[in-house]
């Protein structure tokens, strides 16, 4: 049935059903985290299908995750019905891949073209670095591509870096770029970059592509805009176009809704500029800002703002709720790393057994992915069910990278990274040698890779030695026997079997006596299973029929090979991220999974419980930001991403000791904790007192009171009336050695060492100590330091 107009617009305020009725020219919704953004945008793709007429077939929403966009699909479903299906709702690149696999021939590319990641990219990297005689030592595989990157995400073309080009760095850069570029061609290969910049290529360069597009999208819509680079920014404008076009074709109606404040992707590009130009870009554009937010309690959202306060250059906006103060913040100073892994777990515990939280209710976030190893010991210890996202992905393991290389040759022959990866794997008696030759030949004929290895099987190569050439052959007529059980039909899990089968790879690892091998052949039973599920998702997707609700020359056929490897390609960390309804189970409630995450991938989610974790300088800030204030911004945006994914219940906290590279560190407090407001925090345990008192407890709280290790002698009751945050004022007297790069120091643990940074200044002074054998170290210099300067 038709959702009625008010339906759609009831539960809105003015501001959020302005954005949603808004018609006519193009619209930016700005505002703070939890305003509705998001579901202003789900909302006005219902309204545009209910209230004004416009055909699926007609939108294209644009979303971060994989993830979102399925839930957004869903939402409109929900609202409007099966109808929904029609609707382009993706990635930008996944939208890119869908354009490219349709209009391949026009970039002279094949349609069943390979997805490089930066995996492949790096290899590929490698080996042209390589034949150009580049030294490694001084630009290595990674510096080239991200700097390629970089060139790419602003639509810089490689004859352009070429000319460009102003010193030594960015010679080389180009010179590999421009050899890159013809070898990913060559290949039928597409990297991730590329989907963005090839595509804006295709709309700039061929207008009839670009009116075809013009004509059938009406409506773009995106989110978290405030995360798009230049290229992004370019595909959106090509997309909808700013003026009527000479076939008469009027601008699409553009509505994108972000927060500047929110801007964590810089280092893939991200410009806030996007935000802040937006009505210079589109001319005639309406802006709505949105201020109440619907997600969290007045207390968190008072800490979010204060926070994000102190970044310059921003334009101030207030949050405000009506849902009350809610529950204070909660602090927690740990010992060390596992001391803070306790608590958290112990937390949850308490708050699952008094009934305040499912598991499933609770986030913990940390800065970097390594951090989540101290959580996943103890969950595992306490037997709390959790879910770990990203982290050591599983399509980055090396067997399972193996197999979809075979997979892509199969599907790509000229997959060159692929099938150079395969060539001798399992050993097959091609040595690197054998390889070179192949490739030198290939070089000198101009043919591809997979060409050159043909013409090895007739002799046509010069200086290779017949075993290799045997054993080439065999190799050749192993992919042709796999080729045929692909052309045959097969699923993609037969195909898989096929290949682990007949290429030895699985026999390998099963005779194998390492341990790591067996749980290689696990990781395989599971892409095998992966596989096998994909095929039987697409049938029901299809229903009885096998009709799909809408063909499309740009999606591979669903089940197929290539549609497999687009899937596995584009996958991301946030698209595992566990739905918070759990599975079923008998009593008819699941309490889920505690889900543990970087702030990254947590962008437009929200949970009950929030744990930020590991709020310390040098960890959260990032080392790397602690002396530029630029990327400190951001970190602090990160911070406030962290803090408004909390609807309920907040809990900060940080870890005096931590190790790193198999030392321990002692690191300051993060200032970001300096920063909530010090009335909003309960400090459920602080810093432990130091023997000149500059530690000390809120006073109020007797739980406050605990001592750390055996050092600092004073019990740590020495208190503090001005401040309950985990900085006294007093510490700015306390800094009890005064150090520079160069100065020899005892320390009466690791003895005998040489600073070799320092960092901070007053309660945050940090040096970096290099103690020979004992390793680097890097130790704060307040309170009473275990060590004296020579
Ligand atoms: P973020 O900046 O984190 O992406 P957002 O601005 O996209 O946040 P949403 O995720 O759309 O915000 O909304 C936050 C929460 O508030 C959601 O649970 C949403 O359902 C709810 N919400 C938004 N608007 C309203 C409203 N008018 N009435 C009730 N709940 C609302
Ligand atoms: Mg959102």
């Amino acid at each position: 049935a038709k959702p009625r107009h008010s339906d759609l617009l009831d539960d809105l305020n003015p501001a959020q059903r302005e954005a949603v009725t808004h018609a006519g020219s193009p619209l930016l919704v700005v505002a703070g985290a939890g305003s509705g953004k998001t579901r202003v945008l789900t909302r006005r793709i219902a309204y545009l299908l209910a209230e004004r007429d416009v055909h699926p077939g007609q939108i294209m929403a644009i979303t971060f995750t994989n993830k979102a966009a399925a839930e957004m699909r869903e939402r409109v479903s929900d609202l409007v019905g099966r109808r929904a299906n029609a609707m382009w709702v993706s990635t930008f690149h996944s939208m890119c891949v869908r354009i490219l696999r349709r209009e391949a021939k026009t970039l002279e590319m094949s349609s069943s073209f390979s997805i490089y990641d930066s995996d492949d990219t790096k290899r590929l990297i490698t080996l042209v670095a390589r034949d150009l005689d580049i030294d490694p030592k001084k630009y290595a595989a990674r510096t080239l591509a991200v700097h390629i990157s970089n060139l790419k995400n602003e639509l810089i073309d490689p004859e352009t870096a070429v000319a460009d080009a102003g010193n030594d760095l960015e010679r080389r850069v180009a010179e590999v770029y421009v050899e890159y570029q013809r070898r990913l061609n060559q290949a039928n290969a597409f990297d991730f970059d590329d989907l963005i910049m090839r595509t804006v290529e295709l709309l700039q360069t061929y207008p009839d592509v670009a009116e075809y597009y013009r004509r059938r999208f009406r409506h773009v819509l995106v989110d978290e805009y405030q995360d798009t680079n230049h290229a992004q920014y370019t595909l959106v404008r090509e997309l909808v176009g700013t003026e009527t076009n000479e076939a008469g074709i009027e601008p699409a109606e553009l509505c994108v809704v972000g927060d500047a404040d929110q801007s964590i992707y810089a280092f893939r590009g991200a410009t806030i500029r996007n935000i802040e130009e937006f009505e210079r870009d589109f001319p005639n554009a309406r802006t709505v800002l949105l201020e109440q937010n619907y997600r969290s309690t007045q207390t968190i959202l008072n800490a979010a703002n204060a926070v994000i306060a102190r970044n310059p250059n921003r334009r101030a906006k207030r949050l405000w709720t009506d849902s009350g103060d809610g529950e204070k913040i909660v602090g927690y100073v740990a010992d060390n790393e596992h001391d803070e892994a306790a608590f958290v777990a112990g937390e949850i515990d308490a708050l699952a057994d008094k009934g305040e939280a499912d598991y499933s209710d609770v986030a913990v976030f940390y800065r970097t992915n390594n951090q989540s190893r101290v959580f996943e010991e103890i969950f595992i210890r306490l037997g709390l069910p959790y879910k770990v996202v990203g982290g050591v992905r599983f399509y980055e393991r090396r067997e399972v990278r193996d197999m979809l290389a075979y997979l892509r040759v199969l599907a790509n022959p000229e997959d060159t990274v692929s099938l150079r990866r395969i060539l001798n794997v399992p050993k097959r008696g091609i040595g690197d040698r054998a390889e070179a030759v192949i490739a030198t030949y290939a070089e000198r004929e101009r043919i591809s890779f997979a060409q050159a290895l043909r013409g090895a099987v007739s002799g046509e190569v010069p200086l290779l030695n017949p075993r290799s050439a045997k054993a080439i052959t065999g190799f050749v007529e192993l992919m042709d026997e796999l080729g045929e059980v692909v052309e045959s039909g097969a699923e993609v899990a037969d195909i898989l079997e096929a290949v682990l089968e007949r290429t030895g790879y699985r026999a390998e690892l099963e005779e194998s006596d390492d341990p790591q091998d067996a749980s290689r052949v696990e990781n395989l039973t599971e892409l095998v299973t992966v596989a096998r599920e994909f095929t039987e998702f697409t049938a029901e997707v299809a229903g009885p029929d096998g009709e799909l609700p809408e063909a499309d020359p740009g999606v591979p056929e669903p089940g197929s090979l290539p549609a497999f490897l687009e899937r596995v390609s584009l996958v991301a960390d946030a698209d595992s991220v566990p739905s918070p309804d759990g599975g079923d189970s008998d009593d008819g409630h699941d309490a889920g999974v505690v889900t543990l995450m970087t702030v990254h991938t947590a962008k437009g989610l929200e949970y009950p419980v929030v744990f930020g974790t590991g709020w310390e300088d040098g960890i959260f800030p990032h080392m790397r930001a602690l002396g530029d204030p630029t990327e400190l911004a951001e970190e602090r945006r990160l911070a406030y991403v962290a803090i408004t994914r909390a609807r309920k219940r907040l809990y900060v906290s940080r870890s005096m000791v931590r190790s790193a590279w198999g030392q321990p560190q002692m690191n300051p407090a993060s200032r970001f904790l300096d920063e909530l407001p010090a009335d909003l925090v309960d400090w459920r345990r602080l810093a432990p007192s130091s023997s000149s008192g500059g530690f000390g407890s809120s006073g109020g709280s007797p739980r406050a009171a605990t001592t750390w290790g055996s050092r600092g002698g004073g019990g740590g009751s020495s208190s503090r009336a001005a401040s309950t945050s985990p900085f006294g004022k007093g510490w700015k007297d306390t800094v009890a050695l005064k150090l520079d790069v160069g100065d020899r120091v005892s320390h009466d643990k690791y003895g005998l060492g040489t600073v070799v940074a320092c960092d901070g200044t007053g309660p945050r002074a940090t040096a970096t100590i290099d103690f020979g054998a004992a390793g680097k170290v890097r130790l704060m210099l307040i309170g009473s330091v275990p060590m004296v300067k020579l």
